[in-house]
């Protein structure tokens, strides 16, 4: 008699399946083996060559995505004396709210134009500490259905349309195969605190064709992303899927309008200070890099209390005005709505707001916007 007949004492004849394995654990508990009682389904996936064909990307938006490559690009290496500013929402749940936002923040990025290049986020991808919601292309209906075909033509579609009104985008992305279905739409891509230590991650950035910003590690230590900006500016070869779903060999050229963005983290706290922006810059000097950064005013750095994004900005304009170019950059998460809501599937939605983080109101953001352009200008240009 084996261990299985005696967990599982089924007539023979009655069983479907075979049983599942049982093995002791330290005496403590049993486990079956993962294997026989772990299930997949398998479904199809719209090949990204088709998603493009069915939404193309037309001349208008084409230039624009290059002019906003090229300004971002050449602000990373202290070129182009403008601030880039990433801002918008903390995740994008509904694009007709995501429009209103875009044609605001628009009239914003045309009044400070100057002074600011500014980006909206547009966030299809939601890494998560643990579970939870994982974003629009995931789960585009927000009841875990998971209709991801779905996700990504709306996705396509939004970033299109904001592009359409003359506002360049930029999203995170997490899982390698999505910049194909976004990629040609998008200005300026991040890879987030949670994979910025991912070699993956690191070898998708070296090939994409936009400027990339590395978050520091959740714990706050800058070193991964300095490591990451090293790594992504070499060239890299690794297995991956083409355009058309087929299995494909990539080797790219290395990135080097890759930077670290810095997001505070759960050991160090905040670390936007100038001392905090000095040490980071110091590290990239030493590795050949230009030593400069871009400050995200959410996430850890304001304590993750949105009301303190403002406090961030502060510090940022006083480092800027007293003539620092180690800042060449902010990040806001902004939305129509301040604040967040817990959403229930099923249940209304309060328009405009956010159902991840918290976030500034599109009023705040006009006045944080204002200040970081007149501190942009006391800097002057170079
Ligand atoms: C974000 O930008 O919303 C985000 C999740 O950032 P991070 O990777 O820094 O946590
Ligand atoms: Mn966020």
């Amino acid at each position: 008699m084996n261990v299985a007949d005696v967990v599982f004492p089924l007539p023979r004849a009655r069983s479907v399946a075979p049983p599942a394995p049982v093995h002791a654990v330290s005496g403590v508990d049993s486990y079956p083996l993962v294997g026989s009682e772990t299930r997949s389904e398998v479904m199809s996936l719209i090949p990204a060559g088709i998603l493009i064909d069915e939404i193309p990307i037309r001349t208008p938006a084409l230039n624009l995505v290059a002019q906003a490559r090229t300004a971002v690009s050449r602000a990373v290496a202290g070129l182009d004396s403008r601030l880039v500013v990433v801002v918008g929402p903390c995740s994008i749940h509904d694009t007709t709210s995501a429009v209103e936002y875009g044609i605001k923040l628009k009239a914003l990025a045309d009044r400070y134009s100057s002074q600011l290049i500014i980006v909206m986020r547009t966030y299809f991808e939601k890494p998560r500490t643990s579970i939870g919601w994982k974003g629009l292309i995931h789960d585009p209906d927000l009841d875990g259905t998971h209709r991801i075909n779905k996700g990504l033509r709306m996705a396509r579609q939004l970033v299109l349309d904001l592009n359409d009104l003359g506002l360049p985008t930029a999203s995170e992305f997490l899982d390698p195969q999505i910049p194909q279905y976004l990629g040609d739409l998008t200005s300026w891509a991040t890879i987030g605190a949670r994979t910025t230590e991912s070699q993956i991650h690191r070898e998708l950035a070296s090939g994409l064709p936009m400027p990339v910003g590395f978050k520091n590690r959740t714990d706050g230590t800058p070193q991964t992303a300095v490591d990451a900006v090293v790594t992504a500016r070499s060239a890299h070869c690794f297995p991956s899927v083409g355009k058309h779903g087929a299995a494909a060999i990539v080797r790219t050229t290395g990135n080097r309008s890759c930077h670290v963005v810095l997001r505070g983290g759960s050991g160090t706290g905040a670390n936007f200070s100038p001392e905090h922006v000095a040490d980071v810059c110091e590290r990239l000097k030493r590795a050949g890099l230009p030593g400069s950064v871009m400050i995200d005013c959410s996430h850890d750095n304001c304590g993750k209390d949105y009301t303190r994004q403002k406090d961030v900005v502060a510090s940022i304009c006083d480092q800027i005005s007293r003539g620092s170019w180690r800042v060449f950059g902010a990040m806001l998460e902004s939305n129509l709505i301040e604040g967040r809501q817990q959403y229930v599937a099923g249940m209304p939605a309060v328009y405009g707001q956010s159902i991840t983080d918290s976030c500034i109101s599109i009023q705040e953001t006009e006045r944080l916007l204002e200040q970081l352009a007149t501190a942009q200008q006391k800097r002057g240009a170079r």
